[in-house]
């Protein structure tokens, strides 16, 4: 839905005030922070000498130019600045994405270079392909950039890829990214299988009747994301499949916790104020925004100093991940005592 109003906006030079009009507050500010983003990127490239030329907005791209057929792509944004392409691409899921080494994003910026090429060779004029990820959800912006010398390497990739894939014995590649979205997802034997081996491997350390070292539980954990998602795949077809009049031994569907609210809320509110006789100030309760709240009151707090001052920040909760995450150490405060401890006995 956002993306169409992100196309709506941009392609009819309108304000997204009415294609959001039934928006909550967080699809808005989405839809702003992205907007924001592409303005600040559009006033970078022309302050660096290198102005936008041309804006396509859901652009079909294809690589039939580099031997690969029926193939194609739809990028959201593509903007030609000089000898510069650069493509944007809205996500506004809360699942985090990465442009460094995103195929998608490789195939969306090669097509984008050949489309637009306007010189010699099959690549022309073009020097430099720049992939943005833009995610304003989780305040996650990333950039890949690759050189004109790049472009023959990622058509290699992209076209090993896809001959892979059309070869009459195509050789399945499970992983959570991509059978995340496939449509064979839970009947895929690649993916049961290597679901299979995975299980096998991550419990062997319990099967081998040697002592479990905390290496052996880590190697687990880091290996159950793919389990966990499968079972849930699964648990979602079981579903799925007993609520349309299937029938599974073992398994049943029932109702999950019950939640009340009201049927008419306008009804129930002259109810309460002239049958019950409560008062109107009993009927509500005011809550002091939260601080992000607070913050989507004005776009201008995020940077206001004063506002800022206001917030507090604290510490997220110490959350064990891959050793592969991006973020930085969780850092454990010592206490007073527990830092002097050493210099006291
Ligand atoms: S579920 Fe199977 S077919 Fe689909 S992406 Fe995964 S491995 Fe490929």
């Amino acid at each position: 839905m956002l993306h169409d109003v992100m196309e709506t906006v941009l392609t009819n030079a309108v304000p997204p005030v009415h294609p959001l009009a039934d928006g909550t507050p967080d699809q808005v500010n989405a839809v702003y922070d992205a907007l924001e983003y592409l303005d600040k990127l559009k006033d970078k490239l022309t302050f660096a000498g290198n102005p936008v030329i041309t804006q396509l907005v859901e652009k079909k791209v294809y690589l039939d130019k580099i031997g690969i057929a029926d193939v194609y792509g739809t990028a959201d944004v593509i903007l030609l600045a000089g000898n510069e392409i650069h493509v944007v691409d809205w996500k506004f899921g809360f699942y985090p994405v990465y442009a460094e080494g995103n195929l998608q994003l490789k195939a969306y910026g090669l097509g984008a270079a050949l489309c637009f090429h306007d010189g010699e060779g099959l690549y022309g004029d073009i020097e430099k392909v720049v992939v943005h990820i833009v995610q304003p959800r989780l305040d996650l912006y990333t950039v890949a950039e690759y050189d004109r010398l790049d472009l023959p390497e990622i058509a290699e990739e992209i076209k090993s890829i896809t001959t892979a894939a059309n070869a009459e014995d195509p050789k399945f590649n499970p992983g959570e990214d991509q059978c995340k979205w496939c449509k064979y997802k839970t009947f895929c034997t690649a993916r049961f299988d290597a679901t299979d081996s995975l299980a096998r491997e991550a419990f062997s350390a319990y099967t081998e009747g040697r002592p479990v070292l905390m290496d052996d539980k880590a190697d687990l954990l880091t290996r159950c994301g793919f389990l966990k998602k499968y079972l849930a795949d699964i648990e979602g077809e079981l579903t799925e499949f007993i609520l349309t009049g299937g029938e599974v031994s073992g398994v049943k569907v029932v109702e999950g916790r019950k939640s009340r609210g009201w049927k008419h809320e306008e009804n129930a509110r002259w109810a309460l104020r002239n049958d019950f006789g409560h008062k109107e100030d009993e009927l509500y309760e005011k809550k002091f925004l939260t601080a992000p709240k607070a913050e989507k009151l004005n776009k201008t707090y995020k940077k206001d100093p004063a506002f800022q001052e206001l917030i507090e920040v604290k510490r997220g909760k110490p959350t064990l991940v891959p050793a592969s995450d991006r973020r930085a150490d969780y850092q454990v405060k010592q206490n007073a005592a527990d830092a002097f401890s050493g210099h006291l006995e």
